[in-house]
């Protein structure tokens, strides 16, 4: 007999499986050239020279038997001590080695830092929409995750809904910023807000609500966009990072999770961190990806090749005479079904072999998601499928 939640599972898998599956079919039926594939958050923009040089540099000019080894469960320490001077560098923070622990990507984060917060049935509020593996990294770890509905005309946070939303059981408030799937960049002003009132609830409840920051889009923002650095607008605030998605290198698993000493119950939240890595069985980060990083912590990939996606698709769908917030951020862009259908949306998206990701999925129907990692061409020869899915629908 399997765990009695494997049915959530199974089902959240089948999802997943069913739409990879039927673009499979599609692809085999029309030509993978002729499948207008947005459903998939895999990026695109090439990976950077210099990430594979350092691989290479990594393998030629250190120690084998360092490099592939195992090394405290927290990291190589001057990786670590790499990372928090570049955090200090970039956001004026005071980080040192004995903040930062290397993970395996931001899952990994996600999953360590709730198993080391959360006691059974303890709840975790995150906006909505949101992305939804953050159901299961939470219930993993025996919490409850519990949707607040976002801004539904900027998809912002809600400081208000917030606010009547944290119950006694709310240990942590997870956000995402630059936000998947609706390519929203919070804002400082109301990050404050959203701060203001972690403060005040802390305070009534007598213990720390802490702010958990999952950071993966970090680096891709776009007309000016910036995510505020959280830690620096509440103390409580520890962030997951990734560079899946900065570098193109969702297959390496690399990233970390960010402790501020400022944390309520720091050191003894990263010492426990530590240990739950371990135990957990992510034991340490890839240890050649951490040597890689090392040397490329000022590389990123080409966010231009996305923001030019970004760019003609919002004109184009705009021109269709579609509605949507545009994307500031990360590499989704969150449309609006005309007739708030969203199953029947996708369903006729797929008849014209566009394949899009229902918003009920993302604890929000109404709304499809598109993710433009994809090269630009595939961008183009998409446009005539979405003009004739607009004139289905009547739009202009
Ligand atoms: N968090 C968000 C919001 C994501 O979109 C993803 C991946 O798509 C992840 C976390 C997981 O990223 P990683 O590859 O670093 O585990």
């Amino acid at each position: 007999m399997l765990a009695k939640d494997m049915d959530l599972y199974i089902a959240g898998g089948s999802i997943i499986r069913a739409m990879f599956e039927d673009g499979l079919r599609l692809a085999r039926r029309v030509g993978p050239e002729n499948v207008h594939d947005f459903s998939l958050g895999n990026p695109n923009s090439p990976v950077p020279p210099e990430f594979n040089d350092a691989v290479r540099a990594v393998l030629d000019e250190e120690d084998s038997s360092f490099v592939h080894g195992y090394m405290t469960n927290a990291g190589y320490p001057d990786v670590r001590t790499a990372v928090a001077e570049d955090l200090n560098a970039r956001f004026g923070g005071d980080y040192t080695a004995e903040n930062v622990l290397m993970t395996a990507g931001a899952a990994p984060a996600m999953n360590i830092i709730f198993r080391t917060l959360l006691d059974p049935g303890d709840e975790v509020l995150v906006f909505s929409p949101f992305f939804p593996e953050y159901t299961y990294y939470v219930r993993n770890a025996g919490g409850v995750l519990r949707p607040v509905s976002a801004d539904r005309r900027t998809f912002q946070p809600d400081p208000k809904a917030l606010r009547a939303a944290i119950g006694p059981k709310v240990k942590a408030l997870l956000i995402n910023n630059p936000n998947n799937p609706t390519g929203a960049v919070y804002r400082e002003e109301i990050l404050r807000a959203v701060a203001d009132v972690l403060t005040e609830r802390s305070r009534s409840l007598g213990r720390p609500i802490y702010l958990v920051s999952d950071e993966p889009y970090r680096e891709l923002v776009y007309e000016g966009a910036a995510a505020p650095w959280l830690p620096s607008l509440y103390p409580d605030t520890v962030v997951g990072y990734s560079w899946s998605k900065s570098l193109s290198v969702p297959g390496e698993r690399i990233g970390y999770l960010l402790i501020p000493s400022s944390c309520a119950d720091f050191p003894r939240m990263f010492l426990a961190a530590m240990t739950v890595a371990r135990t957990a069985g992510y034991v340490n980060a890839p240890s050649l990806m951490q040597r890689t990083i090392r040397r490329c912590l000022d590389v990123w990939s080409d966010v231009g090749f996305y923001d030019r996606n970004r760019r003609t698709l919002c004109t184009a769908l705009s021109d269709m005479g579609f509605r949507f917030a545009p994307p500031e951020g990360a590499f989704y862009l969150w449309l609006k079904v005309p007739d708030g259908d969203s199953a029947a949306f996708v369903r006729r998206a797929f008849s014209h072999n566009i394949l899009l990701g229902d918003g009920t999925g993302f604890g929000c129907p109404g709304y499809v998601r598109l993710s433009y990692c994809v090269s630009h061409e595939r961008i183009l020869r998409a446009l005539p499928a979405f003009e004739m899915l607009a004139n289905e629908y009547n739009l202009k």
